[in-house]
């Protein structure tokens, strides 16, 4: 390829050098065209300014001629008059003559032409036939140009004189007179055209044929190509002759900025033709090569040539109908033929429609190969048309889809499973795209939340179901799930307290997974009414923490809750004071009421002991007929008259029995203290314990305080 370039290359710069030559030349042409109209331009004005000033003077001439014709009878003296006014105006005369009957009589000035007073023009053998002329013609005349005898060059202008006799006219004489030349040609700036090479010809208004009196003879010849005009004279003409002194131009080199244009031009043009090439190239090698691609891409290309009805199909398509070259003819109707039986009818109506319409035809449908083995293909195709419609040729591919089609069916149904799934669930199944858009909405989710599918796909996931307060935090948190697809939610198990459309909250209980779709990132949620749940906990926790006869504390719960009183008043430094108590005799009570009254009369003294205390104090039942009273910032002082209180109200309760009257007991307590010396709950319980056993043993219904001794001999 290199080398064809390389000729072609060197045609183009060739090419583009002739271009430059004809460009140049054209360029060349033009400005030798204008350079021409600029000379003329010249030459006219310098023509029309000496006609100007030549008949300026004549004008003179002819007035002194007109003065004379009528005042026949002049002689020097008014001939010096009027002269004299003549030559002293604007004109270039240098002297003006007066011949009556062609002898000069009248001269002036008369200085220095003294001597040609008298003189008959007749016997002058130069000047006659011009005065001849004049008489003859009666038209003015201008001789010259001529070397004067005083110096410097002078034209003679001569004017007939005629007199007016009645109707009669006759000849009196002549009038000449000199007009110098040399002032006449300063006067036309002729001098200032400095740019031309001037000449001038034509003595004594003899044109082309006259002496050649003003610059160089060779401006008259042709090679010159010089441009010429005629001066018009009264009688006769010069001729200007002008060329350029710089030569008239005959070539006209580009200028570098347009030099610079064509090589610009050239350059491209050497470019485009390169790429040009290389695509011609290319095209060869893809032409190769598309056979492999069309393997690759398992895509057949076809051709039918409408009037026999014959097909050309690539040699990926007999692959993909999975038949052998040689076994088939390929037609249409072969092909036709292949078409699984469901979908024949349907393609070939289709297809042909497409083509009858002038439209492309496109369209995915099952195959069956000679094997039997089906395969999905993606047929297309087209059709061209001649100017008046009618059809040329159709042109197509078709495309093996089997395994993109096996795998979309196999997605469908899976997502047929998972929406079957869904809707089936008690638990709510969302779906959000990375802006937190609801994409799925399970009809659970309708009842849970109690957005409607309508209402909720399309809405931002927060604004449906997570409370005010939590917004900041979850839009925060979708912010870093759309740009990694993780965040605080993902994978995880999470409860949180949702909100329902209706205002109430609903504790939820959510799991999320994420996935991503190109890079996109989606999440997917499965949200559980945990409402349920929460109560049956909340029951079993209460029911592990009291005692179900008395509904107090039982001893394990109270004893945590006394270490959390303790280290409040550690940390706070506190005060913090407990109660024991024990019903006394108890044992007696059972066996003359019997069990049943023992119970009512324990939960009576339950409910008495929580009616006298505080409402951050904690009563607990710690077993059998002994209970605790836990009082936080209380003195020993204080709880003394806590446990008098409570000794006072249990002895005045009493309890109803079917036969045997009321019922009454009393209870002993112990009281202890608090102080950061006793370290746990256990040695405070038992500084009490001994307080109280002290009370029984001082005879019972009556109270006792752990004393300096209990506290010293139990640590
Ligand atoms: P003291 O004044 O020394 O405490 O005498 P007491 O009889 O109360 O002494 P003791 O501790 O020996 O007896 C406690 C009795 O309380 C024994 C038990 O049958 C009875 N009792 C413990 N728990 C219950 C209960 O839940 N219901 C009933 N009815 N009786 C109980
Ligand atoms: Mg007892
Ligand atoms: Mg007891």
């Amino acid at each position: 390829m290199l080398k064809s370039f390389s000729f072609i290359a060197a045609l183009i710069i060739i090419a583009a050098l002739a271009l430059e030559d004809v460009i140049e030349l054209q360029l060349a042409h033009k400005n030798r065209n204008e350079q021409r109209v600029a000379v003329s331009l010249q030459i006219a004005t310098l023509r029309a300014n000496i006609e100007k000033e030549i008949v300026d003077n004549l004008t003179t001439i002819h007035g002194v001629a007109d003065f004379i014709s009528v005042t026949p009878d002049i002689d020097q003296k008014k001939f010096t008059q009027y002269a004299y006014g003549a030559l002293h105006s604007k004109t270039l005369l240098k002297n003006i003559g007066a011949a009556p009957d062609l002898i000069m009589s009248f001269v002036y000035p008369i200085k220095g032409n003294e001597k040609i007073i008298g003189v008959d023009y007749r016997t002058l053998p130069k000047q006659w036939p011009q005065v001849k002329h004049v008489r003859d013609s009666g038209k003015m005349l201008v001789a010259g140009p001529l070397s004067l005898i005083q110096g410097g060059t002078g034209l003679i202008g001569r004017a007939p004189v005629v007199v007016r006799e009645g109707t009669k006219e006759k000849f009196w004489g002549i009038v000449s007179a000199v007009i110098d030349a040399d002032q006449l040609f300063e006067r036309v700036n002729f001098s200032g055209l400095k740019d031309l090479d001037i000449a001038l010809r034509g003595v004594d208004g003899q044109g082309e044929h006259g002496e050649i009196f003003k610059g160089r003879g060779t401006l008259f010849s042709p090679e010159s190509e010089s441009i010429k005009m005629s001066v018009n004279l009264p009688s006769g003409s010069w001729i200007i002759a002008a060329v350029p002194k710089e030569g008239w131009i005959t070539s006209s080199p580009i200028s570098p900025y347009s030099r610079l244009l064509l090589a610009s031009f050239t350059a491209i043009t050497l470019v485009l033709t390169y790429k040009g090439m290389k695509k011609n190239h290319e095209i060869q090698r893809t032409r190769k090569s598309l056979n492999e691609a069309q393997a690759i891409a398992r895509l057949g290309s076809w051709e039918l040539d409408v009037r026999t009805d014959r097909l050309w199909w690539s040699d990926e398509v007999y692959r993909i109908l999975g038949v052998a070259k040689e076994d088939v003819t390929p037609v249409t109707e072969e092909f036709f033929s292949m078409v699984h039986p469901i979908d024949r009818e349907t393609v070939e109506k289709e297809f042909h429609d497409a083509i009858l319409n002038q439209e492309p035809y496109s369209r995915e449908h099952k195959i069956v190969r000679p094997n039997k083995e089906i395969r999905v293909i993606h047929g297309q195709g087209k059709g061209e048309y001649d100017t008046a419609g009618k059809l040329i040729r159709t042109t197509g591919t078709i495309l093996d889809v089997t395994e993109r089609a096996v795998a979309r069916e196999k997605l469908r149904n899976e997502q047929a499973k998972i929406k079957a799934m869904a809707e089936a669930s008690y638990d709510s199944l969302v779906m959000v795209d990375a802006k937190g858009i609801v994409l799925f909405w399970s009809p659970a989710a309708e009842t849970m939340f109690g957005w409607s599918n309508e209402e909720a796909i399309g809405s931002e996931i927060h604004d449906l179901i997570a409370p005010l307060h939590y917004h900041e935090e979850a839009k925060s948190g979708l912010k870093e799930f759309a740009l990694t697809g993780t965040g605080k939610v993902m994978e995880s198990i999470m409860e949180f307290d949702a909100l329902r459309k209706d205002k109430s909250i609903i504790p939820v209980e959510r799991s999320v997974s994420s996935f991503q779709i190109d890079n996109d990132f989606f999440a997917v949620g499965i949200l559980r009414d945990v409402t349920e749940r929460k109560k049956l906990e909340k029951e079993l926790t209460l029911l592990a923490r009291t005692d179900k006869m008395t509904s107090l504390y039982n001893r394990g719960y109270f004893m945590e809750l006394a270490e959390h009183e303790i280290d409040r008043s550690l940390r706070y430094n506190t005060s913090l004071a407990i109660i024991m108590f024990d019903a006394d005799k108890f044992k007696n009570i059972n066996d003359q009421y019997g069990h049943d009254i023992g119970d009512k009369v324990l939960i009576r003294i339950a409910e008495t002991v929580t009616s006298v205390v505080r409402k951050a104090d904690v009563v607990g039942r710690l077993g059998g007929e002994e209970f605790a009273v836990l009082l936080p910032e209380t003195s020993m002082l204080d709880a003394q008259k806590v446990a008098e209180k409570i000794r006072v109200r249990i002895q005045t309760e009493s309890i109803a029995t079917p036969r045997s009257g009321n019922v009454s007991c009393t209870v002993s307590l112990g009281i202890a203290e608090f102080n950061e010396s006793i370290g746990d709950v256990e040695l405070l319980l038992k500084l009490a314990d001994t307080a109280l056993y002290r009370a029984k043993a001082a005879g019972r219904n009556r109270w006792e305080c752990a004393t300096m001794n209990d506290y010293h001999f139990n640590i």
